[in-house]
């Protein structure tokens, strides 16, 4: 595996049924980093005669590179239509949306060998391989949240205008079933592991919670792909331990929340930094201090513990 930062690692072909789309060229782990085109507040902003003047302000290559992306609303406001059509947000919880002229051009997948991510820091979109690729293998992110089938086909059909025949949406329906149930009960528990008023009271049901999040999890992602859904898993985790003065599990459910982000999001991501420092000093938490149910100091666990034996 290698680590390069972009454009010898893959290449524009030519997908069938789906136009343009990427194509890695060797086993890779960081695809691409790019800065947008231009970015634009769609709540505020999305009209015709914005977008124009934000084109407008481009050199004339860039402006071929936005003009050559995909539209999926034929009529007559084209500038528009390719925004809506391509904009990626500018984080998960921004609403400013964002422009490229070769991430734009990745294609959709249910089960991605992919995740797309905007660094701050940097201003730049990302994307990072979060599973082994071979080369040849075309490159995919997911265009809407890993959410079961029915919600997420339909949500595609309605923003991005096409039915998925993705690897997973294209298996046999007693298989699709299972997948559904799954991706349904990770939406639950992640939903119940998220609620206030649990983390506080009831904090071994919120880990147990998360216990079986992960193995379902595994069963879901077997290729081993759902280094975002860990991340955010294993944060809430570290959560739930430190809220209640667990040093020592806080800091191992920290380190696979900083295992996870690497994968998905690099060494140099703000939230991936975030975690490595949460790793390495837990108290540091807002929420240390909240109740001493657990307390436990870092060192009492030995570090290093993994597997089965930590999930024990
Ligand atoms: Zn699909």
């Amino acid at each position: 595996m290698s680590f390069g930062t972009g454009f010898d690692l893959f290449e524009v072909q030519s997908i069938p049924e789906k136009g343009k789309g990427l194509v890695a060229r060797s086993n890779i782990a960081k695809v691409l980093i790019e800065k947008p085109l231009f970015t634009l507040d769609p709540e505020a902003d999305l009209v015709e005669s914005s977008v124009v003047s934000k084109v407008k302000a481009l050199s004339k290559d860039k402006q071929r590179q936005f003009l050559a992306l995909h539209n999926n609303f034929p009529g007559k406001n084209v500038f528009s239509g390719v925004f809506r059509t391509n904009a990626l947000p500018c984080g998960p919880e921004s609403v400013v949306g964002a422009v490229y002229p070769t991430i734009c051009l990745i294609n959709h997948c249910c089960d991605p060998n992919s995740h797309n991510n905007w660094n701050n820091k940097t201003s730049s979109e990302t994307i990072h391989a979060v599973r082994d690729m071979k080369a040849g293998e075309e490159i995919m992110i997911p265009y809407a949240k890993q959410e079961a089938s029915f919600t997420r086909r339909a949500l595609l059909k309605s923003s991005f205008g096409f039915d998925c025949s993705c690897s997973l949406c294209s298996l046999p329906v007693s298989e699709l079933k299972k997948s559904e149930a799954r991706r349904l009960r990770i939406e639950e528990l992640d939903q119940a592991i998220g609620e206030p008023s649990r983390l506080v009271n009831a904090p071994t049901k919120a880990l147990a919670d998360c216990q079986e999040m992960a193995r379902v999890i595994e069963e879901e992602f077997p290729n081993g792909s759902a280094s975002p859904l860990e991340a955010s898993l294993y944060y809430d985790a570290f959560q739930i331990s430190i809220t209640h003065g667990d040093e020592a599990r806080a800091s191992a459910f920290a380190e696979r929340a900083y295992r996870a982000r690497v994968i998905c999001e690099g060494e140099d991501s703000p939230e991936t930094e975030n975690m490595e420092r949460l790793m390495n000093k837990p108290t540091i938490h807002r929420n240390y201090g909240i109740s001493k149910r657990w307390r436990m100091t870092k060192n009492m666990v030995s570090k290093g513990l993994d597997g089965k034996e930590f999930d024990e």
